[in-house]
This record gives structure tokens, C-alpha cells and sequence, in this order.
């Protein structure tokens, strides 16, 4: 029952079998009399029907059924160290990585130049293994976890660093894409406008080496669409202009980042990402995207409304 529930959530829209399936489990999985089963089945249910295995991320899921696993009485013990060695060795290179991205960081030197920005590097590199996790994918997740490390300082800048005239300038100076841009501008921003451009240097070296230099021109078109979108939101900020959901979401759509995080989560990929798929995700607005953006955007905004009503009213406000 409970691997039939999991499987259910594999099934597409219009799939009336998996779908009735999928209650006809719950249902049952939920009424389960606990002390005629095993507890560590019990712990097992309950933990699906909070986290179905498709919905989680792939490692902490791996991480809990090793433990699910091996408290079976009926387990194969080669299998068990397997998959124990298999974890253990992945985790340690992902360790390795993170180390390395730590460097990046803390060279960087957030504290002083971005104080009020976030420090979420460990985060987004555990949430950025939910994209891929295997090892072949070591530099295209070094690129992306980068970059979701970047915005996040960049959606500081223009949620509560930036005066609207600053931010103006600031996202000309992104729109030209030139070193030369940043005269003018405040001092952090001029910083944080260098560590972008180096960044995507660093990017551009990669692509080169590998003969893939046409990807750069769709890293910074989607750069460019993020940042209008923040500017556009710091202009109702600034204006207390409360936005319709009509004029709220095509804009929030894109200031939730997913448009972003999978055209960067292509760059470094193997030549199975072609330039029609580049094409694809910046050009015509796939269905796919837009049902990610909208459950993504949702969803922040619906976690980001309960922590704005635990928050006093000096305290910033950071979504
Ligand atoms: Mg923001």
C-alpha cells in the first residue's frame, strides 16, 4: 500500500487511475490500526504521507530510508552497506564542495561589504543538490549554487539596501553589462556589480574551455529579466503602491527566480542541453516553467506571510 502510494505521485495530470489510486492509499495508510503494525512502519507511514518520496529532496530522502531500511528484519545486508557506502562516499565529495564554495564566500567577505544581506550559502548548496546530486554534475552545481548565492545578496540590494533612484541606476548599469557602468553608483553596489561581472567571467571561461560560449548570451538575458523584475517591485515599495494579483503576478512570477535557477542550472551541463533548449526555456514561456513559478512564488509568499505576522514592525522584513 504504502509503494503504491508512492508511486501514484509519478502520474500526470488526467491520470484517473493513479489519481483514484492515490486517495483510495491515503485513505487507508491513514487509518492504519498503528499497533497491529510494526513501528517502524508506522514511523514510515507517517513520515510518506507528510513527504512523499517524488516530492522530497533526493539525498535526505536516500539519508531516511537507509534508516527505514535497516530496521526492516527482513533487509539484505549487502544491499544495506551498498547503499550506506554509496551515501557516505557522495556526501563526502559534496563536503569537498561546499569547502571550495566556502572559499569563494568568505573571499567575497559578505560581512563587511553586504551587512544586511543574507549568509545562505550552506542552505542553497543542500537545496541546490535537489536539482542534480551526482558527481558528473560537480562544476554545473558549483555554477548554479553561485548564482543562487548572488541573487540573494542582489534581491537584498533591491528589497532593503537600495534607494529607488540607486536602483534605477543599478539595473541600467546590469541592462549595459560593462564594467564602466558602475561609476555612480554607491559604493556596495559597485562592488557587488564587479562580483557579478566575475563571476560570469568565471562562467564564460568555463563555457569556453568546453566550446559552449553561446550559453554566456542566455546567462545574462535571464540576469537582465530578474532584475527588472526587482526594480519593478521596489518601485511599488517605494510608491506604497499595493499591486492587483493581475499586476502582481506576472511580475512575481519572474521574481521568484525559477526561470533564472533552470537556465542556470543548464549552463553547465553536458551537450544534452542543446541551444533549442535555451531557447525553449527563455522564449516560449513553457507550461512547465509557468506551473513551477506559480506553485514556487505561492507558496514563498504564503510561508513569507506567516513569518510577517510573527515579526514585530521594526524588524526587517526579508522574502
Ligand atoms: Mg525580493
Amino acid at each position: 500500500m504504502l509503494s503504491l502510494f508512492e508511486a501514484c505521485h509519478l502520474s500526470y495530470h488526467g491520470d484517473d487511475i493513479l489519481n483514484d489510486a492515490l486517495a483510495f492509499t491515503i485513505s487507508h495508510l491513514e487509518s492504519i490500526e498503528k499497533k497491529k503494525v510494526s513501528p517502524n512502519l508506522v514511523k514510515q507511514v507517517s513520515h510518506a504521507l507528510h513527504q512523499p518520496i517524488q516530492k522530497g529532496l533526493p539525498r535526505l530522502e536516500a539519508r531516511r530510508y537507509i534508516q527505514f531500511y535497516q530496521e526492516e528484519p527482513s533487509h539484505n545486508e549487502v544491499l544495506l552497506s551498498l547503499a550506506k557506502l554509496d551515501f557516505n562516499s557522495l556526501q563526502e565529495q559534496h563536503q569537498k564542495e561546499l569547502g571550495n564554495l566556502t572559499r569563494w564566500w568568505k573571499d567575497i567577505d559578505i560581512e563587511r561589504e553586504f551587512p544586511f544581506a543574507r549568509d545562505r550559502l550552506g542552505e542553497l548548496y543542500v537545496w541546490m543538490l535537489g536539482i542534480y546530486f551526482e558527481p558528473v554534475y560537480e562544476i554545473a552545481r558549483g555554477i548554479v549554487t553561485k548564482m543562487m548565492v548572488i541573487l540573494s545578496i542582489l534581491d537584498d540590494i533591491y528589497d532593503v539596501y537600495g534607494t529607488l533612484e540607486e536602483l534605477e541606476l543599478f539595473t541600467e548599469a546590469i541592462e549595459r553589462w560593462d564594467v564602466d557602468a558602475k561609476e555612480g553608483l554607491p559604493k556596495c553596489m559597485q562592488v557587488f556589480y564587479k562580483t557579478l561581472l566575475d563571476f560570469y567571467d568565471e562562467i564564460g571561461n568555463e563555457l569556453a574551455r568546453k566550446g559552449r560560449s553561446y550559453r554566456l548570451f542566455y546567462a545574462k538575458e535571464v540576469m537582465k529579466i530578474q532584475v527588472r523584475a526587482y526594480l519593478a517591485e521596489a518601485k511599488w515599495f517605494h510608491h506604497s503602491h499595493v499591486p492587483t494579483m493581475e499586476e502582481y503576478m506576472p511580475i512575481a512570477l519572474i521574481s521568484i527566480g525559477s526561470q533564472l535557477t533552470f537556465v542556470t542550472a543548464f549552463l553547465g551541463m553536458g551537450d544534452i542541453v542543446t541551444k533549442d533548449a535555451f531557447d525553449w526555456l527563455l522564449s516560449s514561456d513553457p507550461r512547465i516553467v509557468k506551473a513551477s513559478q506559480v506553485i514556487g512564488r505561492l507558496m514563498n509568499d504564503i510561508a513569507g506571510h506567516k513569518v510577517y505576522k510573527s515579526y514585530t514592525s521594526e524588524q526587517h522584513l526579508l522574502i
